[in-house]
């Protein structure tokens, strides 16, 4: 299973990645949403198990994308498949909308390895 890390900071993007090698964890990076959309797009074996996505983001943010993978624009075999906002933190709504895009759950940067470790063990 490979996560699949949208982030437009190569800096958050090297951090989070960083993570998820040290609990043994591959990913793939993308830097906007649309971004994100093709690789899912692309991925007809289905390795992609999770999201972790940045809501801030140009060009597609994060709360649109998963608008549009939750309508099947990243594939059928992903249209439910698990997104965590990474959020620089702020307005408590933003959380809400978060949520209400189809996201399955919102973590506030910086994210811990324990953070990561229980989400990926609960799918
Ligand atoms: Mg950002």
């Amino acid at each position: 299973m490979k996560v699949l890390l949208v982030d437009d900071s190569p800096v958050n993007q090297m951090y989070t990645a960083t993570l998820l090698e040290q609990i043994n964890v591959q990913c793939q990076t993308a830097e906007t949403g649309l971004h994100a959309l093709e690789l899912l797009l692309n991925d007809k074996e289905l390795e992609f198990g999770l999201v972790l996505m940045d809501s801030q983001m140009p060009v597609m943010d994060g709360i649109r994308a998963t608008k549009l993978i939750r309508r099947g624009y990243g594939g059928k075999g992903h249209k439910t498949i698990p997104v965590f906002a990474l959020s620089g933190g702020g307005r408590e709504e933003h959380r809400q909308e978060c949520l209400d895009a189809g996201m399955n759950g919102y973590l506030e940067k910086p994210v811990t390895a324990d953070q990561l470790q229980r989400i990926l063990a609960s799918f």
